[in-house]
């Protein structure tokens, strides 16, 4: 009786806790998820978002409140009211697209994750100077033009969701295309031929554990298209590949290839923490491209959460091998929230 006692009032104890913070983030990306996630694991939320979006918003019961800004930019006259409501953010893509990196780092109200990973993700050098460092394969860059012996895609720095590049099968065609690339800083990789297929990982810097929560593929247009229409007929229509994200399909990893993608994820983490203070926590994905090798190159990390983990609100296969309940990327952040409050290590895991 008295140990049932005990364990009552140790679940009030934590669900006050839990009470006094709120989970908020801008209405975009994966806020759905994350915000069902929150209130999965008992957490008040907070949506916010533009004028445009708050009737989308309003159509879901565990969003308890939102907060209606003109534009994104808007973002941070409304911070003051979120640190007032003990707010934690949980960052995902478009706060970097929409606020940039600086507001960011500006950003007083509580976040989750470690804002130094920010610089380390924006410089495309930096990234990868990161992944070798880690030992992760990464695609040949060409430095130099005339060094160009195999097919290329050539992105520019500010490059996302598939735009902003070019594909050159030789280093001609490449010379040619140039001439018309309006981005000055760009970089010249390796076209690696293979299926790409993107890994989202969470790390707990609590248990220092690595979960691969799920995986997706992308689809992008016109690339995963071109194979409807036969090469004969191809010719003379003068079709370019381009990479524009469409959609994404959910994945099952050939098992065997699971060893080498948690090792890879757990180097990752391990040279973050020698290039930057605490290194990367919570969600990241390493954006790869298997070959017919069935060897792993990565071609980009991401530092949070991606809008592929979207297809996996319900859990996942992999979720469902650690968790006995249906555990998104957004629940998953929520539940190591929840477990900071509980043993006393909030400030570990927000900055
Ligand atoms: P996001 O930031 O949304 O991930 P991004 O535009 O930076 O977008 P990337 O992942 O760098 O995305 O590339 C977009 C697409 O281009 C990939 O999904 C892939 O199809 C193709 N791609 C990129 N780099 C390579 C490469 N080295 N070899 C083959 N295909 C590539």
């Amino acid at each position: 009786m008295a140990a049932s006692k005990t364990r009552l009032s140790a679940r009030f104890v934590a669900r006050r806790a839990r009470q006094a913070y709120k989970i908020a983030t801008l209405g975009s990306h994966s806020a759905l998820q994350i915000l069902k996630g929150a209130r999965d694991e008992g957490f008040g939320t907070i949506c916010v978002a533009t004028s445009d979006r708050v009737s989308l918003y309003k159509r879901f019961k565990f969003i308890d409140n939102i907060y209606e800004i003109p534009k994104f930019s808007h973002f941070p006259k409304i911070e003051n009211k979120l640190i007032a409501d003990s707010a934690i953010i949980i960052p995902h893509g478009s706060f970097v697209a929409y606020l940039g990196i600086e507001k960011n780092k500006k950003m007083k109200v509580a976040y989750f994750g470690n804002k130094k990973v920010l610089d380390w993700e924006a410089d495309r050098l930096k990234q990868r100077e990161w992944m070798q460092k880690a030992h992760v394969p990464v695609p040949r860059r060409f430095s130099k033009h005339s060094k160009i012996n195999r097919p290329v895609i050539v992105k520019s720095y500010g490059a996302s969701g598939g735009h902003g590049y070019f594909f050159a099968k030789n280093q001609k065609e490449f010379e040619v295309r140039i001439k018309n690339f309006r981005a000055r800083d760009f970089i010249i990789q390796e076209y690696v031929i293979g299926v790409p297929l993107y890994i989202h990982y969470f790390y707990s810097p609590l248990s220092k554990t690595l979960e691969i929560l799920s995986i997706d593929k992308r689809y992008e247009t016109n690339v995963d298209s071109l194979g409807r229409i036969p090469s004969q007929n191809q010719q003379g229509l003068g079709i370019e590949p381009s990479f524009v994200v469409v959609g994404n399909s959910p994945l099952a990893l050939r098992e065997s290839l699971l060893v080498e993608a948690f090792a890879m994820g757990e180097r990752v983490v391990a040279t973050s923490k020698d290039l930057f203070a605490g290194g990367i926590w919570g969600p990241f994905c390493l954006e790869t491209i298997i070959t017919p090798q069935q060897k792993f190159s990565v071609i980009e990390i991401s530092c949070r959460i991606v809008a592929g983990t979207n297809l996996f609100i319900n859990g996942s296969p992999y979720a469902s091998l650690y968790y006995n309940k249906e555990v998104s990327t957004g629940r998953r952040i929520a539940i190591e929230i929840k477990e900071a409050i509980r043993t006393g290590k909030l400030k570990k895991i927000l900055n």
